[in-house]
């Protein structure tokens, strides 16, 4: 049962062979198990998550069962969840317990679903590596050197190594994609506008994007449905009619045209990704695409305007944590100022205050026209490189990241290193479009390396679309690593 993908969940409990509790039961001694060795988890509480499974089993028992209903899944540590500490990986948040719940939440729990627990992040989702959270570094399942990738790492831990069949991530410049390339998942990024912010901690509010991390496209897709749609409490939520995502798994791929950008493909991209990613696109033309070169001259001006511009809504984010409403605050000061001084230093780890420090520094007055203006110009660059891209092809495929996962440590000292390990994400974000990382190989050193799908906006049916059908022809996403 603990290698079952949500959809054979899903049947098993709907023909009895297993009860929810069963399964919660299963996944949370795994847990216990292993979550000691791999810190996947920050906060467990089994009481709770036994008494949504006996509410999903009484549901299923009278009649009132959706198809997902008693299947059991993993928070990223990020969404307020009513009762549940949201720590957000940080110790500002540490001693917090949200007194409500995010818009994804509640629909995974309208949906039935059951949470196994809260899963560790980098302190508040800056980071490409998970080594930022308060609660100690993520380590990777298929090598424990490796880092698991960030700042979903938590989610996409939990998934490789089965202690849930699915979870819920954020990202913000790649923090579902990368850590799902990392440790051999598979994870969405919709349209920006597509998944609710509401009760999503807040790290830059014009990228982040909630979406699903899972076993395959087909469980993507059963996680998208219940979480994507409309809700008025998020302001740039967008109005559409819902959609069924795994509408068009099925189709064949004949005719589909691939965009191959020639700067994914140039100097910076290590042998071993390269490969991977270039077998993955002969695999996609065995099943009939087509393959066209596609042009994103702007992608090198990613970096610098996405550490521009997420920095800077973060430094504005970030002042809510102020040690007088919620959150952390300091033990001892002698007035006010000198509170929110000693609080802010105490609550919040080096990279955050990286970022609010280059944040405020670039929304300053006589700094603001130089950074931060000239990147929402950079920004538009990029988004006019991928409408035109768009003319040419249905989907654009490149690597996720320029190398499989690093080692635990090997950059933690050098941020601008680790900037740059996200040049191949950056750029969807900024442009508000979708993106997905799909298992497709391993590095020479055995670390897994995920294809990298990008959509045009509103086409995650047409990726899960392509990313079924090349799970159908390959097996690397139901590889496991040996625990
Ligand atoms: N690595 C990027 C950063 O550190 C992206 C993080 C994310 O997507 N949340 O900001």
């Amino acid at each position: 049962m603990i290698n079952a993908t949500l959809k054979e969940l899903s049947r098993h409990l709907t023909s009895g062979e297993v009860t929810s509790v069963e399964l919660a039961t299963q996944y949370l001694d795994r847990i216990k198990a292993l979550n000691p060795a791999l810190n996947a988890f920050i906060t467990i509480d089994g009481e709770k998550t036994l008494e949504e499974a006996r509410a999903a089993d009484a549901a299923r028992a009278a009649g009132e069962a959706g198809p997902l209903t008693g299947v059991p899944l993993a928070y990223k540590d990020i969404f307020c969840q009513e009762g549940w500490k949201t720590s957000c990986g940080s110790r500002m948040l540490d001693n917090f317990v949200a007194p409500y719940s995010a818009h994804v939440v509640e629909r995974c729990r309208a949906a039935g679903m059951v949470t196994l627990g809260r899963t560790n992040m980098d302190e508040f989702a800056m980071g490409s590596s998970n080594e930022n959270s308060y609660y100690g570094p993520v380590k990777n399942p298929w090598d424990f050197n490796a880092i698991p990738g960030g700042s979903s790492g938590g989610s996409a831990v939990a998934v490789a190594a089965r202690l849930a069949p699915a979870a819920l991530g954020t990202d913000t410049g790649g923090s579902i994609r990368q850590p799902a390339s990392h440790c051999g998942v598979t994870g969405i990024k919709p349209t920006y506008g597509t998944v609710s912010r509401y009760g999503m901690v807040a790290f830059a509010s014009s990228l982040d994007q909630g979406g699903p991390m899972a076993q395959t496209a087909e469980d993507c897709a059963l996680l998208l449905n219940v979480i994507a749609g409309f809700d008025s409490h998020d302001s740039t939520s967008l109005e559409r009619a819902p959609e069924d995502y795994t509408r068009s798994l099925e189709q064949p791929l004949t005719g589909l045209k691939v965009g191959l950008p020639r700067e994914y493909f140039a100097e910076g991209l290590s042998e071993d990704v390269a490969q991977v990613v270039q077998s993955a696109i002969d695999t996609l033309r065995q099943l009939g695409a087509e393959v066209v070169e596609v042009s994103l001259p702007n992608t090198r001006l990613s970096i610098p305007a996405y550490y521009v511009i997420a920095p800077a809504e973060a430094s504005s984010n970030l002042s809510r944590y102020d040690g007088v409403r919620y959150g952390h605050r300091a033990a001892e000061y002698s007035d006010l100022v000198d509170m929110y001084e000693r609080t802010r230093a105490e609550g919040f780890g080096d990279e955050v205050k990286r970022r609010i420090l280059v944040g405020t520094y670039v929304l300053s007055h006589g700094y603001y026209d130089a950074y931060y203006l000239k990147a929402q110009k950079i920004r538009r660059l990029i988004a006019d490189d991928f409408r035109k891209a768009f003319e040419r092809c249905d989907v654009i495929l490149g690597p996720v990241a320029p190398t499989a996962a690093f080692d635990i440590g090997q950059l933690a000292d050098d941020p601008v290193q680790m900037y740059l390990s996200d040049i191949y994400t950056l750029s969807i974000n900024l442009a508000g479009l979708p993106g997905m990382s799909v298992p497709a190989g391993f590095a020479g050193n055995g670390r897994p390396v995920g294809l990298q799908i990008v959509g045009n906006y509103f086409s995650e049916a047409k990726m899960l679309n392509v990313a079924h059908q090349f799970q159908l022809a390959t097996d690397w996403h139901a590889r496991r690593p040996v625990l």
